[in-house]
Protein backbone atom coordinates (compact mmCIF):
# COMPACT_ATOMS: atom_id res chain seq x y z
CA UNK A 1 0.00 0.00 0.00
CA UNK A 2 1.87 3.20 -0.73
CA UNK A 3 2.34 5.54 2.02
CA UNK A 4 0.44 8.90 2.62
CA UNK A 5 3.37 11.14 3.90
CA UNK A 6 7.31 10.82 3.47
CA UNK A 7 8.55 8.60 6.69
CA UNK A 8 10.96 9.86 9.01
CA UNK A 9 14.45 8.39 9.02
CA UNK A 10 15.27 7.55 12.84
CA UNK A 11 18.85 6.60 14.09
CA UNK A 12 20.09 4.38 16.44
CA UNK A 13 22.16 5.60 19.21
CA UNK A 14 25.07 3.90 19.48
CA UNK A 15 28.43 4.42 21.60
CA UNK A 16 27.24 8.33 21.39
CA UNK A 17 26.86 8.68 18.10
CA UNK A 18 23.42 8.67 16.43
CA UNK A 19 23.73 6.22 13.18
CA UNK A 20 21.84 5.88 10.05
CA UNK A 21 22.88 2.60 8.86
CA UNK A 22 22.29 -1.18 9.74
CA UNK A 23 24.18 -4.02 9.23
CA UNK A 24 20.60 -5.87 8.65
CA UNK A 25 19.16 -2.90 6.59
CA UNK A 26 15.80 -0.87 7.43
CA UNK A 27 12.49 -1.42 8.64
CA UNK A 28 9.55 0.33 8.06
CA UNK A 29 7.02 0.93 11.47
CA UNK A 30 3.71 1.70 10.33
CA UNK A 31 0.10 3.17 11.77
CA UNK A 32 -2.19 0.10 12.78
CA UNK A 33 -5.15 2.39 12.69
CA UNK A 34 -3.99 3.42 9.18
CA UNK A 35 -0.89 1.45 7.59
CA UNK A 36 -0.29 4.12 4.89
CA UNK A 37 0.64 6.63 7.11
CA UNK A 38 4.32 5.26 7.97
CA UNK A 39 5.41 6.41 11.29
CA UNK A 40 9.23 6.13 10.56
CA UNK A 41 11.96 4.23 8.61
CA UNK A 42 14.45 2.44 11.33
CA UNK A 43 17.80 0.99 11.01
CA UNK A 44 17.93 -2.58 11.45
CA UNK A 45 21.02 -3.36 14.13
CA UNK A 46 22.73 -6.53 14.39
CA UNK A 47 25.38 -8.43 16.34
CA UNK A 48 27.87 -5.66 15.48
CA UNK A 49 25.97 -2.55 16.57
CA UNK A 50 25.29 -4.90 19.81
CA UNK A 51 28.65 -5.52 20.07
CA UNK A 52 29.56 -1.82 19.48
CA UNK A 53 26.88 -0.74 21.81
CA UNK A 54 28.22 -2.62 24.55
CA UNK A 55 31.58 -2.11 24.72
CA UNK A 56 30.51 1.64 24.63
CA UNK A 57 28.05 1.35 27.96
CA UNK A 58 30.91 -0.68 29.94
CA UNK A 59 33.22 2.06 28.84
CA UNK A 60 30.61 4.46 29.95
CA UNK A 61 30.35 2.56 32.88
CA UNK A 62 33.16 2.95 34.82
CA UNK A 63 32.83 6.70 35.30
CA UNK A 64 29.27 6.81 35.76
CA UNK A 65 29.25 3.98 39.00
CA UNK A 66 31.14 6.71 40.57
CA UNK A 67 29.02 9.32 40.10
CA UNK A 68 26.84 9.72 43.52
CA UNK A 69 23.93 8.18 43.12
CA UNK A 70 21.85 12.20 44.10
CA UNK A 71 23.75 13.75 41.24
CA UNK A 72 22.56 10.01 38.43
CA UNK A 73 19.52 10.62 39.90
CA UNK A 74 19.39 14.35 39.33
CA UNK A 75 19.65 13.65 35.55
CA UNK A 76 16.55 11.52 35.93
CA UNK A 77 14.48 13.79 37.89
CA UNK A 78 15.17 16.20 34.66
CA UNK A 79 13.93 13.47 32.22
CA UNK A 80 11.11 13.43 34.22
CA UNK A 81 10.52 17.28 33.72
CA UNK A 82 11.23 17.13 30.00
CA UNK A 83 8.36 14.38 29.66
CA UNK A 84 6.13 16.53 31.18
CA UNK A 85 6.87 19.17 28.78
CA UNK A 86 6.68 16.70 25.94
CA UNK A 87 3.86 14.72 26.94
CA UNK A 88 1.31 15.42 24.30
CA UNK A 89 3.67 15.23 21.71
CA UNK A 90 5.24 11.59 23.26
CA UNK A 91 2.05 10.29 23.14
CA UNK A 92 0.72 11.64 19.66
CA UNK A 93 3.61 9.17 18.21
CA UNK A 94 2.51 6.61 20.45
CA UNK A 95 -0.56 6.54 19.17
CA UNK A 96 0.14 6.83 15.46
CA UNK A 97 2.64 3.59 16.34
CA UNK A 98 1.05 1.47 18.41
CA UNK A 99 -2.54 2.48 18.00
CA UNK A 100 -4.27 2.77 21.76
CA UNK A 101 -6.10 5.90 21.78
CA UNK A 102 -4.66 9.29 23.12
CA UNK A 103 -6.09 9.06 26.92
CA UNK A 104 -3.90 6.14 27.23
CA UNK A 105 -0.86 6.93 25.35
CA UNK A 106 -1.14 9.80 27.80
CA UNK A 107 -0.98 7.76 30.75
CA UNK A 108 1.57 5.24 29.05
CA UNK A 109 3.34 8.71 29.23
CA UNK A 110 2.61 9.89 32.92
CA UNK A 111 3.56 6.17 33.94
CA UNK A 112 6.89 7.09 32.60
CA UNK A 113 6.96 10.53 34.53
CA UNK A 114 6.02 8.67 38.15
CA UNK A 115 9.11 6.37 37.07
CA UNK A 116 11.02 9.15 36.49
CA UNK A 117 9.85 11.18 39.92
CA UNK A 118 9.90 7.81 42.44
CA UNK A 119 13.31 6.61 40.82
CA UNK A 120 14.93 10.21 41.13
CA UNK A 121 13.96 9.72 45.19
CA UNK A 122 15.84 6.38 45.37
CA UNK A 123 19.14 8.14 44.70
CA UNK A 124 18.90 9.42 48.02
CA UNK A 125 17.81 5.74 49.47
CA UNK A 126 18.99 2.84 48.17
CA UNK A 127 18.91 1.79 51.61
CA UNK A 128 20.96 -1.32 52.78
CA UNK A 129 21.28 -2.61 56.38
CA UNK A 130 23.60 -1.97 59.20
CA UNK A 131 23.74 -4.56 61.37
CA UNK A 132 25.26 -5.35 65.10
CA UNK A 133 28.08 -7.63 64.66
CA UNK A 134 28.73 -10.53 67.20
CA UNK A 135 32.86 -9.45 67.81
CA UNK A 136 33.55 -6.22 69.87
CA UNK A 137 34.53 -3.41 68.07
CA UNK A 138 33.41 -4.76 64.67
CA UNK A 139 30.75 -3.30 61.85
CA UNK A 140 28.42 -4.59 59.91
CA UNK A 141 26.89 -3.15 56.54
CA UNK A 142 25.39 -4.25 53.63
CA UNK A 143 25.06 -1.99 50.26
CA UNK A 144 23.67 -2.04 46.83
CA UNK A 145 26.29 -2.01 43.94
CA UNK A 146 25.40 -1.93 40.71
CA UNK A 147 26.11 -4.48 38.41
CA UNK A 148 27.40 -2.78 34.88
CA UNK A 149 26.10 -3.09 31.42
CA UNK A 150 22.07 -3.84 31.36
CA UNK A 151 20.34 -4.98 28.14
CA UNK A 152 16.81 -4.58 28.28
CA UNK A 153 14.37 -6.33 25.87
CA UNK A 154 10.74 -4.19 25.43
CA UNK A 155 7.14 -5.09 24.46
CA UNK A 156 5.47 -2.49 21.87
CA UNK A 157 2.21 -2.24 24.39
CA UNK A 158 3.60 0.24 26.63
CA UNK A 159 6.51 1.76 24.88
CA UNK A 160 6.83 4.60 27.28
CA UNK A 161 6.27 2.87 30.70
CA UNK A 162 8.08 -0.19 30.35
CA UNK A 163 11.32 1.37 29.39
CA UNK A 164 11.55 3.77 31.87
CA UNK A 165 10.66 0.90 34.65
CA UNK A 166 14.23 -0.85 33.39
CA UNK A 167 16.28 2.14 32.58
CA UNK A 168 15.41 4.61 35.01
CA UNK A 169 16.53 2.06 38.26
CA UNK A 170 19.33 0.59 36.56
CA UNK A 171 20.60 3.96 35.52
CA UNK A 172 20.22 5.42 39.22
CA UNK A 173 21.77 2.63 40.64
CA UNK A 174 24.80 3.06 38.71
CA UNK A 175 24.66 1.13 35.44
CA UNK A 176 24.50 1.47 31.73
CA UNK A 177 22.32 0.20 29.25
CA UNK A 178 21.57 -0.85 26.11
CA UNK A 179 18.21 -1.20 25.09
CA UNK A 180 16.36 -2.90 21.78
CA UNK A 181 12.96 -1.61 21.48
CA UNK A 182 9.95 -3.93 19.75
CA UNK A 183 9.84 -3.83 16.14
CA UNK A 184 6.45 -1.90 16.37
CA UNK A 185 7.25 0.77 18.68
CA UNK A 186 10.87 2.08 18.38
CA UNK A 187 9.80 5.85 17.77
CA UNK A 188 8.86 5.95 21.35
CA UNK A 189 12.17 4.56 22.54
CA UNK A 190 14.33 6.63 20.21
CA UNK A 191 12.11 9.72 21.74
CA UNK A 192 13.12 8.52 25.44
CA UNK A 193 16.81 7.96 24.58
CA UNK A 194 16.98 11.69 22.91
CA UNK A 195 15.12 12.89 26.55
CA UNK A 196 18.04 11.24 28.79
CA UNK A 197 20.40 12.81 26.25
CA UNK A 198 18.74 16.32 26.73
CA UNK A 199 18.73 16.05 30.59
CA UNK A 200 22.55 15.24 30.92
CA UNK A 201 23.01 11.37 30.97
CA UNK A 202 26.61 10.99 29.78
CA UNK A 203 26.40 9.77 25.84
CA UNK A 204 27.61 6.32 26.36
CA UNK A 205 25.92 5.36 29.07
CA UNK A 206 22.64 4.98 26.91
CA UNK A 207 22.50 2.52 23.33
CA UNK A 208 19.63 2.07 21.46
CA UNK A 209 19.69 -0.78 19.30
CA UNK A 210 16.53 -1.22 16.70
CA UNK A 211 15.99 -4.52 15.44
CA UNK A 212 14.39 -7.55 15.69
CA UNK A 213 14.42 -9.79 18.59
CA UNK A 214 16.25 -12.97 17.28
CA UNK A 215 19.08 -10.53 16.10
CA UNK A 216 19.47 -7.95 18.10
CA UNK A 217 18.00 -9.61 20.96
CA UNK A 218 19.64 -12.73 20.86
CA UNK A 219 23.16 -10.77 20.62
CA UNK A 220 22.66 -9.13 23.65
CA UNK A 221 20.82 -11.94 25.32
CA UNK A 222 24.55 -13.94 24.22
CA UNK A 223 26.59 -11.31 24.95
CA UNK A 224 29.74 -11.83 27.46
CA UNK A 225 29.79 -8.66 28.78
CA UNK A 226 25.95 -7.70 29.66
CA UNK A 227 25.55 -8.57 33.22
CA UNK A 228 21.38 -8.20 33.52
CA UNK A 229 19.08 -8.71 30.86
CA UNK A 230 15.30 -7.17 31.65
CA UNK A 231 13.19 -8.60 29.73
CA UNK A 232 9.18 -7.43 29.18
CA UNK A 233 7.37 -10.10 26.77
CA UNK A 234 5.77 -13.17 25.90
CA UNK A 235 6.65 -16.15 27.81
CA UNK A 236 7.30 -18.36 25.07
CA UNK A 237 10.46 -15.61 24.26
CA UNK A 238 10.79 -15.43 28.37
CA UNK A 239 11.89 -19.02 28.05
CA UNK A 240 13.66 -19.07 25.16
CA UNK A 241 16.54 -15.81 26.90
CA UNK A 242 16.00 -18.02 29.73
CA UNK A 243 17.66 -20.83 28.13
CA UNK A 244 20.12 -18.32 25.23
CA UNK A 245 21.47 -17.17 28.64
CA UNK A 246 22.10 -19.66 30.72
CA UNK A 247 25.60 -20.17 29.45
CA UNK A 248 27.02 -16.68 30.66
CA UNK A 249 24.92 -17.08 34.18
CA UNK A 250 23.78 -13.81 33.99
CA UNK A 251 21.02 -12.40 35.76
CA UNK A 252 17.49 -12.47 33.74
CA UNK A 253 14.50 -10.88 34.63
CA UNK A 254 11.48 -12.01 33.02
CA UNK A 255 8.26 -9.89 32.99
CA UNK A 256 5.68 -12.12 30.73
CA UNK A 257 2.26 -13.17 29.93
CA UNK A 258 -0.97 -13.22 31.92
CA UNK A 259 -4.91 -14.58 31.30
CA UNK A 260 -5.52 -12.69 34.56
CA UNK A 261 -9.62 -12.71 35.82
CA UNK A 262 -11.83 -10.35 37.76
CA UNK A 263 -14.28 -12.13 39.99
CA UNK A 264 -17.68 -10.45 40.33
CA UNK A 265 -19.73 -11.59 43.82
CA UNK A 266 -23.14 -12.07 44.03
CA UNK A 267 -23.13 -9.10 46.65
CA UNK A 268 -20.97 -6.77 44.17
CA UNK A 269 -22.03 -2.91 43.03
CA UNK A 270 -22.91 -4.46 39.76
CA UNK A 271 -22.49 -0.96 38.00
CA UNK A 272 -19.13 -0.45 39.70
CA UNK A 273 -18.31 -4.18 38.50
CA UNK A 274 -19.23 -3.81 34.72
CA UNK A 275 -17.46 -0.48 34.39
CA UNK A 276 -14.05 -2.39 35.72
CA UNK A 277 -15.04 -5.59 33.75
CA UNK A 278 -15.14 -3.11 30.48
CA UNK A 279 -12.48 -0.89 30.82
CA UNK A 280 -10.13 -4.30 31.96
CA UNK A 281 -11.01 -6.31 29.08
CA UNK A 282 -11.28 -3.81 26.05
CA UNK A 283 -9.05 -0.76 27.16
CA UNK A 284 -5.92 -0.80 25.21
CA UNK A 285 -7.83 -3.68 23.18
CA UNK A 286 -6.99 -6.18 25.45
CA UNK A 287 -3.19 -5.91 24.52
CA UNK A 288 -2.60 -5.77 28.38
CA UNK A 289 -0.58 -8.05 29.94
CA UNK A 290 -2.89 -7.26 33.34
CA UNK A 291 -5.92 -7.59 30.86
CA UNK A 292 -9.14 -8.89 32.01
CA UNK A 293 -9.70 -11.67 29.68
CA UNK A 294 -11.20 -14.27 31.97
CA UNK A 295 -14.49 -12.71 33.81
CA UNK A 296 -15.89 -15.04 36.86
CA UNK A 297 -19.71 -14.24 37.25
CA UNK A 298 -21.14 -15.45 40.89
CA UNK A 299 -24.75 -17.52 39.54
CA UNK A 300 -26.68 -15.24 41.12
CA UNK A 301 -25.88 -12.44 39.28
CA UNK A 302 -24.37 -14.19 36.40
CA UNK A 303 -27.65 -13.44 33.56
CA UNK A 304 -28.16 -9.97 34.71
CA UNK A 305 -24.44 -9.10 34.80
CA UNK A 306 -24.05 -10.56 31.54
CA UNK A 307 -26.26 -8.38 29.80
CA UNK A 308 -25.48 -5.04 31.38
CA UNK A 309 -22.16 -6.61 29.83
CA UNK A 310 -23.13 -6.73 26.35
CA UNK A 311 -25.19 -3.72 26.11
CA UNK A 312 -22.28 -1.71 27.59
CA UNK A 313 -19.72 -2.94 25.70
CA UNK A 314 -21.89 -2.68 22.13
CA UNK A 315 -21.35 0.94 22.97
CA UNK A 316 -17.65 1.14 22.34
CA UNK A 317 -16.42 3.09 19.39
CA UNK A 318 -13.28 1.50 17.82
CA UNK A 319 -11.04 3.57 15.41
CA UNK A 320 -8.42 5.16 15.17
CA UNK A 321 -6.93 6.48 18.68
CA UNK A 322 -6.20 10.11 17.48
CA UNK A 323 -10.16 10.82 17.51
CA UNK A 324 -11.08 11.95 20.94
CA UNK A 325 -14.29 9.92 21.04
CA UNK A 326 -12.83 6.80 19.97
CA UNK A 327 -12.29 4.19 23.14
CA UNK A 328 -10.73 1.30 21.54
CA UNK A 329 -7.91 1.45 19.30
CA UNK A 330 -6.40 -1.39 16.67
CA UNK A 331 -4.76 -4.64 17.07
CA UNK A 332 -1.01 -3.84 16.91
CA UNK A 333 -0.44 -5.39 13.70
CA UNK A 334 -1.50 -7.89 11.51
CA UNK A 335 -0.26 -11.03 12.51
CA UNK A 336 -1.86 -10.14 15.93
CA UNK A 337 -5.16 -9.24 14.65
CA UNK A 338 -4.99 -12.65 13.04
CA UNK A 339 -4.48 -14.30 16.06
CA UNK A 340 -7.27 -13.19 17.90
CA UNK A 341 -9.31 -14.01 14.64
CA UNK A 342 -8.03 -17.22 15.06
CA UNK A 343 -8.83 -17.89 18.70
CA UNK A 344 -12.33 -16.83 17.91
CA UNK A 345 -12.53 -19.74 15.37
CA UNK A 346 -11.23 -22.41 18.42
CA UNK A 347 -13.78 -20.38 20.75
CA UNK A 348 -16.74 -21.38 18.49
CA UNK A 349 -15.32 -24.69 16.77
CA UNK A 350 -13.25 -26.30 19.21
CA UNK A 351 -14.41 -24.95 22.54
CA UNK A 352 -17.39 -24.51 21.52
CA UNK A 353 -18.57 -21.64 23.88
CA UNK A 354 -21.54 -19.00 23.08
CA UNK A 355 -20.38 -16.06 21.04
CA UNK A 356 -22.54 -13.16 23.22
CA UNK A 357 -21.39 -10.17 20.94
CA UNK A 358 -17.98 -9.35 18.24
CA UNK A 359 -16.21 -12.04 17.02
CA UNK A 360 -15.32 -10.33 13.59
CA UNK A 361 -12.25 -8.16 11.94
CA UNK A 362 -13.43 -4.67 11.17
CA UNK A 363 -12.11 -3.82 7.70
CA UNK A 364 -14.68 -1.50 6.22
CA UNK A 365 -15.67 2.06 6.14
CA UNK A 366 -13.42 4.50 8.75
CA UNK A 367 -11.52 0.39 9.54
CA UNK A 368 -10.49 -0.34 6.01
CA UNK A 369 -6.73 0.26 6.10
CA UNK A 370 -6.29 -0.62 9.96
CA UNK A 371 -6.01 -3.42 11.62
CA UNK A 372 -9.31 -3.41 13.66
CA UNK A 373 -11.10 -5.90 15.98
CA UNK A 374 -14.61 -6.09 17.29
CA UNK A 375 -14.57 -6.26 21.53
CA UNK A 376 -15.69 -10.08 21.67
CA UNK A 377 -17.56 -11.80 24.49
CA UNK A 378 -17.37 -15.69 24.92
CA UNK A 379 -19.86 -16.75 27.01
CA UNK A 380 -20.76 -20.43 28.37
CA UNK A 381 -16.83 -20.79 28.72
CA UNK A 382 -15.77 -23.65 31.07
CA UNK A 383 -12.37 -22.77 32.68
CA UNK A 384 -10.49 -25.52 30.83
CA UNK A 385 -11.30 -24.17 27.73
CA UNK A 386 -8.51 -22.95 25.05
CA UNK A 387 -9.82 -19.43 24.98
CA UNK A 388 -9.66 -19.57 29.14
CA UNK A 389 -6.40 -20.53 29.19
CA UNK A 390 -4.25 -18.90 26.51
CA UNK A 391 -3.11 -15.65 26.05
CA UNK A 392 -5.35 -14.12 23.49
CA UNK A 393 -4.07 -10.11 23.96
CA UNK A 394 -6.68 -8.49 21.68
CA UNK A 395 -10.30 -7.85 22.54
CA UNK A 396 -11.73 -11.19 23.55
CA UNK A 397 -13.24 -11.67 27.48
CA UNK A 398 -13.85 -15.41 28.25
CA UNK A 399 -16.92 -15.43 31.09
CA UNK A 400 -17.08 -18.28 33.11
CA UNK A 401 -20.18 -18.78 35.72
CA UNK A 402 -19.54 -20.29 39.30
CA UNK A 403 -21.64 -21.39 42.23
CA UNK A 404 -19.77 -20.03 45.06
CA UNK A 405 -17.04 -18.01 46.38
CA UNK A 406 -14.49 -20.97 46.79
CA UNK A 407 -14.98 -22.02 43.06
CA UNK A 408 -14.38 -18.66 41.82
CA UNK A 409 -11.34 -18.39 43.61
CA UNK A 410 -10.10 -22.21 42.32
CA UNK A 411 -11.33 -21.47 38.95
CA UNK A 412 -9.20 -18.10 39.03
CA UNK A 413 -6.08 -20.03 40.18
CA UNK A 414 -6.53 -22.53 37.73
CA UNK A 415 -3.83 -21.20 34.82
CA UNK A 416 -0.74 -21.07 33.81
CA UNK A 417 -0.08 -17.49 34.88
CA UNK A 418 -0.59 -15.16 38.00
CA UNK A 419 0.11 -11.63 36.94
CA UNK A 420 -3.21 -9.28 37.44
CA UNK A 421 -6.68 -10.54 39.75
CA UNK A 422 -9.39 -8.37 40.91
CA UNK A 423 -12.34 -9.26 43.34
CA UNK A 424 -16.00 -7.08 43.31
CA UNK A 425 -17.32 -7.73 46.42
CA UNK A 426 -18.35 -5.62 49.46
CA UNK A 427 -17.87 -8.15 52.35
CA UNK A 428 -14.70 -7.56 53.90
CA UNK A 429 -14.02 -11.39 54.59
CA UNK A 430 -14.66 -12.76 50.88
CA UNK A 431 -12.13 -9.49 50.38
CA UNK A 432 -8.91 -10.73 53.00
CA UNK A 433 -9.88 -14.26 51.82
CA UNK A 434 -9.46 -13.44 47.98
CA UNK A 435 -6.40 -11.72 48.78
CA UNK A 436 -4.75 -14.69 51.03
CA UNK A 437 -5.78 -16.70 48.99
CA UNK A 438 -5.29 -15.70 44.94
CA UNK A 439 -2.40 -17.01 42.89
CA UNK A 440 -1.16 -13.54 41.56
CA UNK A 441 1.78 -10.77 41.85
CA UNK A 442 -1.10 -8.42 41.87
CA UNK A 443 -5.04 -8.38 43.74
CA UNK A 444 -7.44 -5.43 43.35
CA UNK A 445 -10.19 -5.30 45.14
CA UNK A 446 -13.18 -3.50 43.34
CA UNK A 447 -10.79 -2.29 40.52
CA UNK A 448 -10.27 -4.02 37.28
CA UNK A 449 -7.28 -6.23 36.99
CA UNK A 450 -5.92 -3.04 35.14
CA UNK A 451 -4.21 0.30 36.61
CA UNK A 452 -0.78 -0.44 38.43
CA UNK A 453 1.12 2.17 40.18
CA UNK A 454 5.00 2.58 40.39
CA UNK A 455 5.27 2.79 44.05
CA UNK A 456 3.86 -0.83 44.07
CA UNK A 457 5.86 -3.90 42.56
CA UNK A 458 4.49 -4.82 40.01
CA UNK A 459 5.28 -8.65 38.60
CA UNK A 460 3.53 -11.85 38.84
CA UNK A 461 3.70 -15.89 40.01
CA UNK A 462 4.27 -19.08 37.65
CA UNK A 463 4.38 -18.46 34.08
CA UNK A 464 4.21 -14.61 34.27
CA UNK A 465 7.49 -14.31 35.32
CA UNK A 466 11.14 -15.62 37.12
CA UNK A 467 10.21 -14.17 40.79
CA UNK A 468 11.66 -10.50 40.06
CA UNK A 469 9.42 -7.60 40.49
CA UNK A 470 9.51 -3.92 38.37
CA UNK A 471 8.54 -0.48 40.06
CA UNK A 472 8.91 0.31 43.46
CA UNK A 473 12.11 -0.03 44.99
CA UNK A 474 12.22 -3.72 44.79
CA UNK A 475 12.69 -3.36 41.17
CA UNK A 476 16.58 -2.18 42.78
CA UNK A 477 16.73 -5.59 43.39
CA UNK A 478 17.27 -6.64 39.50
CA UNK A 479 19.58 -4.05 38.91
CA UNK A 480 22.24 -4.20 42.00
CA UNK A 481 24.21 -6.68 43.70
CA UNK A 482 24.70 -6.70 47.80
CA UNK A 483 27.57 -5.85 48.84
CA UNK A 484 27.99 -7.32 52.70
CA UNK A 485 31.16 -4.85 54.29
CA UNK A 486 32.65 -5.73 57.58
CA UNK A 487 34.91 -3.47 59.53
CA UNK A 488 36.94 -4.56 62.04
CA UNK A 489 38.72 -1.65 64.21
CA UNK A 490 39.80 -3.49 67.19
CA UNK A 491 43.23 -3.85 65.46
CA UNK A 492 43.31 -7.79 66.64
CA UNK A 493 42.31 -10.42 64.21
CA UNK A 494 38.76 -11.62 65.24
CA UNK A 495 37.54 -15.15 63.97
CA UNK A 496 33.70 -14.79 63.64
CA UNK A 497 31.65 -17.89 65.48
CA UNK A 498 35.55 -18.62 66.90
CA UNK A 499 36.45 -15.78 68.51
CA UNK A 500 33.29 -15.91 70.91
CA UNK A 501 32.19 -16.73 74.53
CA UNK A 502 30.28 -20.29 74.08
CA UNK A 503 26.81 -18.98 74.63
P1 LIG B 1 7.38 -10.64 22.32
O1 LIG B 1 7.82 -11.66 23.31
O2 LIG B 1 7.00 -11.10 20.97
O3 LIG B 1 8.54 -9.56 22.10
C1 LIG B 1 9.08 -8.82 23.18
C2 LIG B 1 10.47 -8.33 22.79
O4 LIG B 1 11.34 -9.45 22.64
C3 LIG B 1 10.51 -7.58 21.46
O5 LIG B 1 11.40 -6.49 21.58
C4 LIG B 1 11.03 -8.63 20.51
O6 LIG B 1 11.67 -8.08 19.37
C5 LIG B 1 12.02 -9.38 21.40
N1 LIG B 1 12.35 -10.76 20.98
C6 LIG B 1 11.61 -11.60 20.22
N2 LIG B 1 12.26 -12.78 20.08
C7 LIG B 1 13.42 -12.67 20.77
C8 LIG B 1 14.52 -13.57 21.00
N3 LIG B 1 14.54 -14.81 20.51
N4 LIG B 1 15.54 -13.14 21.77
C9 LIG B 1 15.53 -11.90 22.30
N5 LIG B 1 14.55 -11.02 22.11
C10 LIG B 1 13.48 -11.39 21.35
O7 LIG B 1 6.20 -9.82 23.03
P2 LIG B 1 5.32 -8.62 22.44
O8 LIG B 1 4.41 -9.18 21.39
O9 LIG B 1 6.20 -7.46 22.08
O10 LIG B 1 4.49 -8.19 23.74
C11 LIG B 1 3.35 -8.86 24.15
C12 LIG B 1 3.68 -9.82 25.29
O11 LIG B 1 4.32 -9.10 26.34
C13 LIG B 1 2.44 -10.43 25.91
O12 LIG B 1 2.67 -11.78 26.18
C14 LIG B 1 2.27 -9.63 27.22
O13 LIG B 1 1.58 -10.30 28.22
C15 LIG B 1 3.70 -9.41 27.58
N6 LIG B 1 3.82 -8.27 28.49
C16 LIG B 1 4.13 -8.53 29.81
C17 LIG B 1 4.21 -7.48 30.72
C18 LIG B 1 4.56 -7.74 32.17
O14 LIG B 1 5.06 -6.82 32.81
N7 LIG B 1 4.33 -8.92 32.70
C19 LIG B 1 3.98 -6.17 30.29
C20 LIG B 1 3.67 -5.95 28.95
C21 LIG B 1 3.60 -7.01 28.06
Amino acid sequence: MASTNKPKRYKNFIGGKWTATGSEGTFQNVNPADVRDVVGVFPAGGKAEVDEAVAAAKEAYAEWRLVPAPKRAEIIRRAGDIMVKAKDDISQTMTREMGKVLAETRGDTQEGIDTAYYTAGEGRRMFGDTVPCELPNKFGMSVRMPVGVCGMITPWNFPMAIPTWKIFPALVAGNTVVLKPATDTPATSVRLVEILLEAGLPPKAINIVCGGGRVVGNALVQHPDVSVISFTGSTEVGKQITADAASTLKRVSLELGGKNAQIVMDDADLELALEGAVWGAFGTTGQRCTATSRLILHKKIAGKFIEMLVERTKKLRVGNGLDAKVEVGPVVNESQRDNVAKYVEIGLNEDKATLALGGHVLNKGDHANGWFFEPTIFTNVKPRMRIAQEEIFGPVLSVITVKDFDEAIRVLNDTAFGLSSSIYTRDVNRAFQAIRDIEAGITYVNGPTIGAEVQLPFGGVKGTGNGHREASHTVLDIFTEWKSVYIDYSGKLQRAQIDVSAG
